[in-house]
């Protein structure tokens, strides 16, 4: 556990009791200093994982406060008033909650005995929070227990099996479940679970290789079809154009045709318009720009826009 990822963490998901949170942080690491663990790391580590468990899951500010302070009164000698008085009665109950379920001795080892255990653990809970962070709780020593001499490790293993990881998955919390069973699973049946994990990271190989040919084989066909996209598109910007020069003839057409009278002559036998001649026989028009009768001869010249009409001797210029 980083600490200071940790309270990063709170300060970000809990902003209104980060206060709280820091007070129940410091009084648990006050009350559990010199502890250490097996592994022979402090003990207030395992409170502090506790918590990142919880938060990471969402749970909310109170069952986090309680994390903090869940092993204070099993383990140190802060009593039950203290922590009322400073943490008050809900975070009180939540601590006594998961103390009570600690004292709880797992004997039987029978599933229907188990079936009992679990009843009891859960009428004893009253506070689902209670039973949350005793998952959590139990989720880290699991994850942990490697430091514990083998006896310990069957003992707890055989617990967290019949009791924790059931109960983990009737609350529909799969991931303490699945966790929970994994690690339970890999002392007290650490062959089979050698086994499973390696043909697992074997499959997992396999798929691998079988995945990234399905890869290469989807971005060539990607690039296939944009390639193919791309020529299409083209084609349309092509159509476009043609579209588009057809329709800057269509009005050079009209241009010209403005500039006749109606009844002028006019060929056009190229498909875009560059030059337009009508001949001297061609009759006397009218421009919009003067109402005067001119010679008989008219050029157009233009590269799809009109841009030089002469009329006459008259040139004029369009832009
Ligand atoms: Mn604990």
């Amino acid at each position: 556990v980083n600490i200071m990822d940790l309270f990063l963490k709170l300060r970000k998901a809990y902003p209104d009791r980060y206060s709280e949170i820091k007070k129940a942080h410091d009084f648990a690491r006050e009350a559990h200093a010199g502890q250490k663990r097996s592994s022979g790391e402090d003990y207030f580590i395992h409170p502090c994982a506790v918590v990142e468990i919880l938060a990471d899951f969402g749970f909310d500010s109170s069952t986090v406060i309680a994390a903090f302070l869940h092993d204070v009164l099993e383990d140190t000698p802060v009593t039950a008033d203290e922590l009322r008085d400073m943490f008050g009665a809900e975070i009180l109950s939540l601590v006594e909650g998961v103390t009570k379920l600690d004292k709880l001795q797992f004997n039987n080892r029978e599933e229907a005995q188990a079936e009992n255990f679990r009843k009891l653990f859960m009428a004893l809970a009253r506070d689902l929070r209670v039973i949350i962070i005793k998952l959590a709780d139990r989720l880290h020593n699991m994850r942990s227990l490697e430091y514990l001499p083998p006896e310990k490790q069957q003992y707890i293993s055989k617990e967290t099996l019949d009791i924790y990881a059931p109960l983990a998955g009737r609350l529909g919390i799969s991931f303490f479940k699945c966790e929970l069973e994994d690690l339970a699973m890999k002392y007290l049946y650490p062959a089979e679970y050698e086994y499973i994990v390696s043909r697992t990271q074997e499959i997992r190989r396999q798929s691998q290789v079988f995945l990234e040919q399905i890869c290469n084989t989807l971005t060539e066909e990607l690039k296939k079809a944009e390639e193919a996209l791309a020529e299409s598109q083209d084609k349309y910007l092509r159509l476009v154009a043609e579209y588009d020069t057809f329709r800057k003839r269509s009005k050079i057409i009209a241009a010209v045709r403005e500039f006749l009278d109606g009844r002028g002559y006019l060929e056009v036998d190229t498909p875009v318009l560059h030059t337009l001649e009508i001949g001297a026989s061609a009759r006397p028009f009218r421009t919009h720009h003067n109402a005067l009768n001119l010679p008989m001869f008219l050029r157009i010249e233009t590269e799809l826009y009109l841009k030089r009409l002469i009329v006459g001797g008259m040139d004029r210029v369009y832009e």
